[in-house]
């Protein structure tokens, strides 16, 4: 046990009278719209009991990234929105509990190769089938902490400088700390994990190329990497960037003092909460009502309590060099910039597709996969926002376990 995590937090007077307040629902509508089924009551029963390695095991088990769900799921959706405690005051903070629960059990997963192959790869009954997972973010990463303990021989094969995804290159560290995926990373490669940083699949070498060298499944959790243009006139000019390549490495970007960012989803705002620990002014402008923007209603508000500013039904024209151009109602209106960071939506990238022109997918770009998450070539699979379009961390990881679960009923036939 970390027993300072446990004499600082979790034996906390504060958080034993939240899980108090539970009232143990026999029709639990917390774990009922939890995408991932988490067995809320039974938790905090364990809590309340000072079980907390087995609460975090549990927790665990069902979702490997149940400390990150804990912080970046729309709880307000899930199962804060649909506590009965709700209705007349305030919801049981489950995800406090949750991410004090699996930080103490992440922090206790054996740290270094010597223990770890004690303790967890003599667990590990190899099958010496050889898995590529291309894509390490929620989805492969949670396929390969699976497909591993079942004794597949996993390789990642991963874009970027580290795994993550969208949890390391897209949601800032305020909100998510990147210690989390640091751990998650080093546990990774510590069970046996083989991770190729720096590796495009599609770009380096093509499926054909992994199935030759014997990869027996390819696994596709590529996500959605393109940022989606405005379509509108001055989009390349020098102070206009899109915010999936802003939140990659906003130090190395000169904002200005007066940045406009486009959009009302998720992205828009990290975009616009980052922009701001770097620029003073920032405006988020969405051509809709506050109430239609897709944002999450509890990342909007800690984007105006960042003195972000908003403006509404103003639709994109055109970008000059130092204004860009508005319809709002019947006139155009044109707003000064210093920069402008786009975040309109996301979409997939096609090189991989460029290596497998037989793969089906939709005009849009999302593989197509049936129930079992496969696609219509033999042995690659795939899941995560690369088939559902753009969701949440928790979709991805909970369709991930669905993937695994077939591919080890298909080799159990
Ligand atoms: P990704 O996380 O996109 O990971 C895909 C990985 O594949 C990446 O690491 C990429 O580099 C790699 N890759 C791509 N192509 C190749 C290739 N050809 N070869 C090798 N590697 C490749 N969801 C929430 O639940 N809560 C939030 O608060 C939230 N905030 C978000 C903020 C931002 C800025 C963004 C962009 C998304 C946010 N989301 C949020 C959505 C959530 O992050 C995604 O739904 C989730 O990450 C999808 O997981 P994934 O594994 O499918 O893809």
């Amino acid at each position: 046990m970390n027993k300072e995590l446990l004499d600082k937090e979790l034996l906390n007077k504060e958080l034993l009278d939240e899980a108090n307040r539970c009232l143990n629902c026999k029709k639990p509508l917390c774990k009922i719209n939890c995408p991932i089924s988490t067995e809320i009551p039974e938790i905090i029963s364990l809590f309340k009991v000072g079980k907390f390695n087995e609460a975090g095991e549990r927790l665990f088990q069902n979702n490997p990234l149940s400390l990150f769900c804990s912080i970046v799921c729309p709880h307000e959706k899930q199962c804060r929105g649909n506590c009965i405690k709700g209705i007349k005051g305030k919801p049981v903070d489950f995800p406090k509990i949750e991410k004090l629960l699996s930080e103490n059990y992440l922090n206790n997963l054996p740290l270094d190769k010597i223990e770890v192959e004690k303790i967890e790869i003599e667990k590990i009954k190899e099958n010496n089938i050889k898995v590529a997972i291309i894509g390490g973010g929620p989805a492969g990463i949670t396929a390969a902490i699976l497909l591993r303990k079942a004794g597949f021989d996993i390789t990642i094969f991963e874009s970027f400088s580290h795994i993550g995804g969208v949890l390391r290159y897209g949601i800032p560290d305020f909100r998510l700390p990147r210690k989390y995926i640091e751990r998650i990373e080093r546990y990774l490669l510590d069970i046996g994990v083989k991770i190729k940083f720096n590796t495009t699949v599609g770009s380096d070498y093509g499926v054909d190329e992994l199935k030759r060298d014997g990869y027996i499944y390819q696994i596709i959790t590529t996500g959605l990497w393109k940022p989606k243009s405005m379509g509108i006139k001055g989009e390349s000019l020098g102070a206009i960037y899109y915010a999936l390549n802003y939140l990659i490495s906003p130090e190395s970007y000169e904002l200005g003092d007066n940045v406009l960012v486009i959009g009302g989803g998720n992205v828009a705002m990290d975009a616009a909460r980052t922009a701001k620990r770097y620029a003073k002014d920032v405006t988020i402008v969405y051509r809709r009502s506050e109430k239609d923007m897709p944002a999450s209603r509890e990342e909007i508000e800690e984007t105006k309590s960042d003195n972000v500013e908003f403006k509404f039904y103003h639709s994109p024209v055109e970008i000059l060099e130092n204004e860009m151009i508005f319809q709002v109602d019947k006139e155009k209106r044109a707003i000064p910039y210093s920069s402008v960071i786009v975040a309109v939506s996301q979409e997939a990238r096609r090189e991989l597709f460029q290596s497998m022109p037989n793969l089906k997918i939709e005009d849009w770009g999302t593989i197509v996969v049936d129930s079992e998450f496969k696609t219509n070539l033999d042995g690659v699979y795939s899941c995560g926002d690369i088939v559902t379009g753009a969701k949440t961390v928790v979709a991805a990881v909970n369709d991930a376990k669905k993937m695994v679960k077939s591919i080890i009923d298909r080799e159990n036939r």
